[in-house]
């Protein structure tokens, strides 16, 4: 037998909206890459290969990033635009679309490895992204995924389809997604959904184009930014569509399978649409909040269940909720009710991972899959099970530890088998290059 079974003793359990969401003192048992029991108190007495024993430390399920862009993350501090931008597309045409032709298979590679590294920090076993390289398309899904593999996460991949580079990068774009739509369809750990820009940078041809592509393929599903800005909207009316979703769907393309990015400028009939289709809807309050942009209804977020992600503006997805949950109390007076981001974070998402990836994934019972953030968390009030919710909130950031599919990747805040300080140092020198690079486009 290849199994083997961990069991992990003395420990805080938190899963909020899972089963059993709070266990003062109790233990995990975990079996290869599933989670198979867990329980109060002292630990059954079974032959177990390994026994941790986690002094009061705190687990919660590691968590979910429901869309983001890896390809950003060497972004971070790089040189203000040549021209300030002043408004959303502006921000697209000065800064992101200059920074995605910068980058090629050095960049991209060095992108992914920062990115991943900072998820496992904190704590995010499950990645959605959503990756553009126009000049570096054929073989980018695969380089994602093979460097994924090393860290241990579950990656969705999708390449993001747009006619701003012209006819042939379409074409690169749409074949990479399909090539590796077929090559890892039936990889547990990859889940491949077609990435489109946005319905504003794609011609109806070219929608056609990809629906002829993608009609002879099982289970495919889109993953694109829909209704972010009003400049989205207003470029499908001038089709002669209702909408963006409107749009989309008359070419085809909405299926329960979709992962339809925003929505903010989206109409009640659209949001009906999308839940008759069963698709799935993610917010991402930062980036929204930070392009200036809009707020999502609550209406929709309830109507549709939907997931949180970052857009790419960070990895942590506590701080993610909790500057969510910030920026919703800006816009509402004394009294008014809000969304609870703790909800899209931990019942919302691992519901659209479970559904994506074919197993249950994001919570700490039997059956899901072994993700694990543990904190060594002392704070200055009790927790109990009537509170934790504000600590998760407003206490905790990144884990000491964390397991991914029964696997230790994490400890003591440092990797077990990935030489951090490589990563770094590749990082840095390919931002050098990369920000060079995009003064010059
Ligand atoms: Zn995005």
């Amino acid at each position: 037998m290849n199994q083997k079974i961990k069991l992990l003793t003395n420990t805080r359990i938190i899963d909020p909206f899972g089963e059993t969401e709070y266990i003062e003192n109790g233990y995990i048992l975990i079996e290869d890459e599933t989670i198979v029991k867990i329980g109060v108190g002292s630990a059954p007495k079974i032959t177990v290969d390994t026994t941790i024993d986690l002094n009061g430390k705190t687990v919660i399920p590691g968590m979910i990033n429901a869309h983001t862009h890896l390809y950003s993350a060497l972004a971070m501090g790089m040189p203000a635009p040549k021209n300030t931008p002043t408004n959303f597309v502006e921000i697209l045409q000065e800064i992101w679309w200059k920074l995605d032709l910068a980058l090629d298979k050095d960049s991209t590679g060095a992108s992914f490895e920062a990115g991943l590294l900072d998820c496992l920090h904190s704590g995010v076993t499950t990645v959605f992204d959503h990756h553009s390289s126009p000049n570096f398309a054929n073989g980018s899904l695969e380089l994602l995924s093979n460097i994924t593999n090393k860290f241990g996460q579950n990656i969705s991949i999708a390449f993001e389809i747009t006619d701003r580079n012209g006819k042939e990068n379409f074409n690169t774009g749409l074949q990479e997604n399909i090539n590796s739509f077929n090559k890892f369809k039936n990889n547990p750990y990859v889940h491949p959904l077609i990435g489109m820009h946005a319905s504003f940078t794609l011609s109806n041809e070219s929608l056609k184009t990809i629906y002829s592509e993608l009609k002879g393929l099982q289970n495919w599903g889109i993953h694109i930014h829909v209704a972010e800005d009003e400049a989205d909207e207003r470029n499908a009316k001038s089709e002669g569509y209702e909408s963006v979703v409107d749009r989309l769907n008359r070419f085809n393309l909405i299926n329960k399978h979709s992962f339809i990015i925003h929505g903010i400028h989206s109409s009640d009939k659209d949001i009906a649409l999308l839940k008759n289709a069963r698709a799935t809807l993610v917010h991402n309050p930062t980036s929204n909040a930070n392009n200036r942009v809009g707020i999502l209804s609550d209406e929709y977020i309830s109507q549709l269940n939907a997931g949180l992600g970052t857009d790419g503006m960070r990895t942590n997805m506590l701080e993610e909720a909790q500057q969510g949950t910030l920026i919703r109390s800006s816009h509402l007076q004394g009294g008014e009710p809000s969304i609870d981001y703790l909800e899209l974070l931990f019942k919302n998402n691992p519901e659209i991972a479970s559904r994506a990836f074919g197993r249950k994934i994001g919570h700490l019972s039997a059956g899901n899959q072994a993700d694990l953030a543990i904190y060594g968390y002392n704070p200055q009030t009790a927790i109990t099970e009537n509170n934790f919710a504000g600590h998760i909130l407003f206490g905790l950031s990144n884990p000491n530890d964390v397991i991914v599919r029964g696997k230790y990747r994490i400890k003591n805040r440092k990797f077990t088998d990935v030489s951090e300080r490589n990563i770094k140092a590749n990082a840095q020198k390919q931002s050098q290059i990369l920000w060079e690079k995009i003064l010059n486009i």
